[in-house]
């Protein structure tokens, strides 16, 4: 049985905000990525509880939460994204020795497996998520949210299901129980075309989504997302904690010059990466069968697009017009502009064997 966390800065930008201004507090708080077209248009990228309960959320735009605000004196204050990044790895160094293995999972969260720090036990986990969040309140006056739990799903949903501030613990047994009740938006991975497909067909918590067979789930949502709705609603997850590689310093993924939402203007950057990515394709000898767009947007979150292909490529040129396609999908889910691209391929094989590798490339 694995001991894991899930730690969930809380509020994160707009938290930062109030404990670098005190006389923020009190006061509904909304970090903002505003557009080059001026006006004061753009995109609210965090809020704090107090404007939430005026119902302004992110990725509204900011007009909309300015109207919502109007009559309470609110603050609105420009993202300050290299400043947030500096703030979340001097967090992550403190949540990082609360583990054996550590993964971030964006900038502000992260996963830990803790199990044999904890001898396995446990008893001892719930001790150890309240001092991590101490720790982490007296290094940096930072709140977070902790879930814990013996998988990566369940120590998700458990960090979310407490905040701010709050610690969840889903022990072994529980999951069933603790999961019944939700509402089936909170299982991650989720989202609102899928939660409503489900509740057209009468379905609102997890509880009731456990009864509908695996083969129904299939036939609606396809083999892998069905099979990945019928497991999570029972808390089912082995994937583990997975400590990520020195990641993007291989060069695979690069800043823009610009933060964009133009599609070509996005690929001619991708350029450099596209010719890179092929040397060491060629160096290797490898071929693949997936690859992903990963998009890193002004909002600083990391998102990915994937494509797999039933043949296998070895270089990633010839496939322009599937990156652009991803590119062009992701910009219609998602309202910021992309700071940040990248591409990754997986599912390789090594041209001159057999020997799958499991070779991440940033
Ligand atoms: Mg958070």
């Amino acid at each position: 049985m694995r001991i894991i966390l899930h730690v969930d800065l809380d509020y994160f930008y707009a938290q930062i905000e109030e404990r670098d201004n005190p006389s923020l507090k009190g006061k509904p708080v909304v970090v903002c990525v505003y557009s080059d077209r001026g006006g004061g248009s753009g995109v609210v990228a965090a809020a704090n509880y107090i404007s939430r309960r005026y119902n302004v959320k992110a990725g509204m735009p900011v007009k909309t939460a300015e109207k919502l605000l109007k009559d309470f004196n609110p603050v609105f204050l420009p993202v300050r994204g290299e400043y947030y990044e500096k703030v979340s790895s001097e967090v992550m160094d403190i949540i990082r020795s609360y583990g054996d293995v550590f993964e971030q999972a964006s900038i502000d969260e992260a996963y830990l497996d803790a199990t044999r720090m904890l001898n396995g036990d446990f008893s001892q986990a719930p001790g150890h998520a309240v001092r991590l969040q101490a720790d982490v309140y007296l290094k940096t006056g930072l709140t977070c949210s902790v879930g814990v739990s013996y998988n990566k799903l369940l120590a998700k949903i458990a960090a979310g299901y407490r905040k701010p501030n709050g610690v969840t613990i889903v022990a072994p047994g529980e999951a069933e129980n603790f999961l019944k009740t939700l509402k089936i938006s909170k299982i991650p991975g989720i989202g609102v075309k899928t939660t409503r497909i489900l509740e057209d067909m009468g379905y609102r918590t997890v509880g009731e989504l456990q009864a509908i067979s695996v083969e129904r789930l299939m036939d609606v949502f396809g083999r892998k997302t069905g099979l990945y709705i019928y497991n999570a609603a029972r808390g089912v997850d082995d994937e583990p904690v997975k400590p990520r590689g020195p990641a993007a310093q291989h060069g695979r993924i690069k800043t823009l010059r610009e933060d964009s939402r133009n599609p070509a203007y996005i690929l001619s950057e991708l350029e450099t990466v596209i010719k890179e990515l092929d040397q060491d394709l060629a160096f290797e000898a490898l071929s693949f069968k997936t690859l992903t767009v990963v998009f890193v947007t002004v909002d600083l979150k990391t998102h990915s697009k994937s494509i797999s292909f039933d043949r296998r490529f070895n270089s990633v040129s010839s496939l322009r017009k599937e990156i652009l396609n991803l590119i062009n999908s992701f910009l219609g889910e998602n309202p910021y502009s992309i700071r940040r691209i990248g591409l990754r391929v997986s599912n390789l094989l090594k041209e001159s064997g057999v020997r799958q590798l499991k070779l991440t490339l940033f």
